[in-house]
């Protein structure tokens, strides 16, 4: 007989969720996603903790490989105003900014625009960890000031009081919302919100997500003899298995399931269809394995199909395309995902390595690819908004002219001068080829546009076809439903 296997460490926060689920039941994926990422205490993204996103941490995000990707950014800003006819004031804003990188490096870019600088009314930072809110803050140099402070007294008082003590960013929420702050190397305000509805509406805004939206919670679903079921979290208990927490198919059909049958047919049939077509039925039934017949019957190839759906960033996207439509601007999105919605792509990442997505909740960085084609059908219904994209991050950075940004670094152009070393020049190219190459993040990563009615011609960068709005019409009543 095999000795006793040791499970995965129970963290904290699994023993909150071991004792909230013996009390309560399983809950769905979403939520214990959600509790992992976001538990006001031992949420992953909330913790104090600068180390997690980075070269020495979890995961390494596009800002943090090369400055080359947030200066392209940049200059997508300023080309896009220019687009949108230059508007007298406008604000910079970036949902879900991790450690303010990209920001930082767009606002740094935009110094050498004057035209576009001195129209930068504001920055707006939609962040809802207060741990993550201080690292932006410092990143952008932001500095305490009275909320009754006009952009000219800022000017003349340029060392405005500092940063403000953890202890202060800590306490967050509304209360800090209403303190002033003011980044002193771009000359603007900056405030930060929970939610993008709460930023400030007097101006078009060109908001940016970078890598946010592999962050939100997502619901999986799984056909069975008895129709479509969600997939639950439940305690495991058994000694032999790995981990504290397993996967179940919840028994009676859940709110969500109720909810998806409803809005989503098409897509629900669509997948069902694949599967009976193709030669071996569904990827996987929910004990892991396959089983023969599954393989003659159209019927039996259905079971075990699995959907993931992510309502909260189709919510998001809503909420972006809904502020762009109304008060002008664009909105660009980049993260990894299909142009189609999949299966089970939920996956646990700690230090730069794939784990399990049950292992040591509150530790562990959960994630699932991006359905682009839910968002541009959940933006479908917007008026005047035109949507292009998904196109992918290569090709996107290569329109943006990547390959001259780094031969211009290569010849010395950088922040640090000129003289680079062979190994930094190597480092350098690297990180160019990281981004782009096909098969590194180059194909994965996708970047997705939205625009403004006033805004002239396809978005800057984007082949001229626009996949928008009136563009997508196969699925818009199940859109509009979401
Ligand atoms: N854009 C950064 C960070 C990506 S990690 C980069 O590319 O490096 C995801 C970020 O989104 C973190 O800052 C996390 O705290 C934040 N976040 C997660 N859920 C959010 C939500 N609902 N609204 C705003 N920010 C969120």
């Amino acid at each position: 007989m095999s000795g006793k296997k040791e499970k995965s460490p129970l963290t904290p926060l699994g023993k909150l969720l071991q004792t909230s689920i013996k009390q309560v039941g399983p809950i769905s994926i979403a939520d214990f996603m959600d509790v992992c990422l976001a538990h006001p205490e031992h949420g992953y993204y909330m913790k104090q903790q600068t180390t997690k996103i980075g070269k020495g941490g979890d995961f390494v995000t596009a800002p943090e490989i090369s400055q080359m990707f947030g200066e392209l950014l940049g200059v997508w800003a300023v080309a896009t105003w220019e687009k949108l006819g230059t508007p007298r004031v406008f604000r910079l804003a970036e949902i879900g900014p991790g450690k303010g990188t990209l920001m930082k490096d767009i606002l740094r870019v935009a110094q050498n625009f004057p035209p576009f600088h001195n129209a930068l009314g504001g920055v707006s930072m939609i962040e809802t960890s207060q741990a993550l809110r201080r690292v932006q803050a410092e990143a952008l140099g932001a500095v305490s000031i009275d909320k009754n402070w006009t952009n000219s007294d800022a000017e003349r008082d340029s060392d405005a009081s500092d940063i403000g003590d953890e202890a202060e960013w800590e306490r967050g929420g509304r209360r800090q919302e209403r303190k002033a702050r003011w980044c002193l190397p771009c000359k603007s305000k900056i405030d930060w919100h929970d939610d993008v509805r709460q930023m400030p509406v007097e101006s078009p805004s060109i908001i940016f997500a970078q890598e946010l939206l592999d962050a939100l919670p997502v619901h999986q679903f799984e056909y069975t003899e008895n129709g479509w079921r969600e997939r639950l979290v439940d305690v495991d208990e058994d000694p032999q298995t790995p981990h504290h927490f397993k996967f179940i198919l919840a028994k009676e059909p859940t709110v969500p399931v109720i909810n998806l049958e409803r809005i989503m047919p098409r897509t629900l049939q669509k997948f069902l269809d694949a599967a009976a077509g193709s030669p071996c039925g569904h990827d996987k039934i929910s004990d892991g394995t396959k089983t023969d017949e599954a393989i003659e019957d159209p019927e039996k190839k259905k079971l075990g199909t699995s959907l993931e759906v992510c309502p909260l960033a189709l919510q998001l996207a809503q909420h972006v395309a809904e502020r762009v439509s109304r008060t002008g601007g664009a909105a660009l999105f980049v993260d990894y995902g299909e142009d189609m919605a999949q299966g089970d792509t939920l996956r646990g990442l700690k230090m730069h390595a794939l784990v399990h997505p049950l292992a040591e909740p509150g530790e562990v960085d959960l994630s699932a690819d991006v359905d682009f084609q839910g968002l541009r059908e959940a933006v479908a219904h917007v008026e005047g908004l035109r949507v292009f994209g998904p196109m992918s991050q290569g090709e996107f950075l290569s329109a943006m002219g990547i390959e001259a940004r780094l031969q211009a670094l290569l010849d010395g152009e950088g922040e640090e001068g000129s003289g680079l070393t062979d190994r930094q020049a190597l480092l350098l190219y690297d990180s160019y080829r990281r981004l782009v190459d096909p098969e590194q993040m180059g194909r994965k990563y996708k970047v997705l546009a939205f625009v403004a009615g006033s805004h002239q011609g396809p978005a800057v960068a984007f082949p001229s076809t626009s996949l928008g709005t009136k563009g997508v019409t196969e699925n818009t009543e199940e859109a509009s439903g979401e």
